[in-house]
């Protein structure tokens, strides 16, 4: 028998395949995990989730300095300098460290790690580059992730028209950065660039930004990122973007055919991500994809071969990392015959601009649409103590709930920490909660948590305290 035979080998070691994996090993499967890079922990350690917020928090503390420092009564004597060099380094060595926390988690649950690009030879065999023994699985699950996409006409060269990956570590902070899509990343990667002293137009297709998130929500985003001089281009779409060398020539027209050019030193498309399956021969093992490449998948994230499974960015469902996590969590435990269930309405979306944006549940578009009798409550973060201690003025918390029952439907907040709050929003849901719940729980003071309370004073009876 082979030495290479395992319970369950993992393809892809991102939040969905590595946390699957310490599931896996925790319910007593011999595991293994496979992956095409030296480093684990995928898109979200290396070029996603951690290296974008720690360029936005080293941007953030700087402009801060530079632009708050002097109202909180700090002055700076001399002049604030910015060592971009260092801050890429600084970025670089809590992906290392992050990564190196995955290494160790694998070691501790006694996981076999292989680094290598895998493909199935059958239904039970997997073939690794650079490894002469095939591995034999009895399941197998796919968690290969994403990559990012491009528009058909768009070259990207990675120099100067380049992806998140390589606007993750430029050598140099642009004068003019040009940005494909208002999307999350694509406006998370835009402040970090503003705050930095570039010069940042979003050029997007849709007449508005986030066009996922709550229409109040991104109108108010929009607003304070125009606050930032960003300079946006709603309902231009782009039919051009040329590496002239020294710079890059982008072209966009307007609803009325207007034709606007744009010169700029780097140029960032992030239009979208696609699933990642190339490679795998997943032909082979007849493993079916969906109309947009997708690994299809059933309710328990089974493929067209049984056994065969397939989680996070490379099904469909939000690309997120807390998505693939859960997914990761679940088919361990199914594959052990244990119940389990995903409320994919309860996954909360966040975006970490600031101020940042998260949200939980349905849109009140979305309810509307459902013909969901609804109501709704509002409170402004400007109205709180702790926002006026912090001068985190913009934004709101907005919750929507059922007319009848009270039952909340939907957390929305734009706000410092949104990010932190919304799992209140989350719980609440997860328990069925009603703004009258919320109303009655007593929520510290101060705290930016407060406007929650007061949102949900707001749609219960119209009776904020604060406002
Ligand atoms: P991935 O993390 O993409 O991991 C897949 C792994 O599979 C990769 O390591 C890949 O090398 C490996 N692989 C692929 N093919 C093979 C093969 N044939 N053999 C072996 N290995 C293979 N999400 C959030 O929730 N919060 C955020 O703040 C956030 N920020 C982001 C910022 C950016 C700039 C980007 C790009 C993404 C961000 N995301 C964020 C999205 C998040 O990174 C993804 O949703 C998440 O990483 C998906 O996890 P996954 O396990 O499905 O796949």
């Amino acid at each position: 028998m082979s030495k290479n035979k395992y319970d369950v080998v993992v393809i892809g070691s991102g939040p969905g395949g590595y946390v699957c994996a310490i599931r896996l090993s925790q319910l007593g499967f011999n595991t293994a995990i496979i992956e095409k890079y030296n480093s684990l922990g995928g898109t979200c350690l290396n070029v996603g989730c951690i290296p974008s917020k720690s360029l936005l928090d080293s941007s953030h503390h700087y402009h801060d300095i530079l632009k708050n420092a002097s109202a909180h009564g700090i002055e700076i004597n001399g002049e604030v300098k910015l060592d971009f060099y260092k801050m890429i380094e600084r970025k670089n060595s809590v992906v290392n460290q992050t990564v190196k926390g995955i290494d160790f988690l694998m070691n501790k649950n006694k996981i076999k790690v292989f680094n290598g690009s895998a493909s199935f030879s059958n239904s039970s065999t997997i073939l690794i580059d650079g490894i002469d023994e095939p591995v034999i699985f009895d399941k197998c699950i796919i968690a290969t992730g994403s990559k990012p996409i491009s528009l058909p006409f768009i070259n990207i060269d990675k120099k100067r028209i380049i992806t998140s990956t390589e606007a993750l570590s430029l050598h140099q902070i642009p004068k003019h950065l040009v940005i494909i899509g208002g999307g999350v990343i694509g406006l998370e990667l835009g402040q970090v660039y503003r705050r930095l002293g570039s010069d940042v137009s979003v050029i997007e297709y849709s007449d508005r930004i986030t066009p996922f998130m709550d229409d109040d929500i991104s109108r108010e985003l929009l607003k304070v990122l125009k606050k930032e001089k960003i300079k946006f281009y709603l309902s231009h779409e782009v039919f051009q973007a040329v590496n002239k060398g020294e710079h890059v020539s982008v072209k966009a027209r307007d609803l009325n055919g207007d034709i606007k050019d744009f010169n700029c030193d780097f140029c960032l498309v992030s239009v979208g991500r696609k699933a990642y399956t190339e490679g795998l021969n997943l032909d082979i093992v007849n493993v079916e994809l969906d109309s947009k490449g997708k690994i299809k998948v059933d309710n328990k994230f089974q493929s067209s071969n049984k056994n065969i499974y397939a989680i996070g960015d490379v099904i469909s469902g939000p690309m997120l990392a807390h998505k693939a996590e859960e997914e990761g969590i679940a088919v361990a435990e199914i594959l052990k015959n244990q119940k389990t269930h995903i409320d994919y309405n309860l996954i909360p979306n966040v975006i970490y601009t600031w101020p940042e944006v998260a949200s939980v549940g349905k849109t009140e578009k979305e309810l509307i649409k459902e013909n969901v009798d609804i109501k709704v409550g509002k409170f402004p973060m400007r109205a709180l103590g702790r926002s006026r201690a912090s001068s985190d003025l913009d934004g709101f918390v907005k919750i929507i709930a059922d007319k009848k029952s009270d039952e909340i439907l939907g957390v929305h907040i734009i706000g410092a920490r949104a990010a932190d709050l919304i799992i209140e929003g989350v719980t609440a849901m997860e328990f069925r909660a009603s703004c009258e719940d919320i109303s009655m729980m007593s929520h510290p003071h101060p705290t930016y948590s407060e406007a929650m309370k007061e949102a949900a004073l707001s749609a219960l009876e119209n009776r904020p305290l604060h406002i």
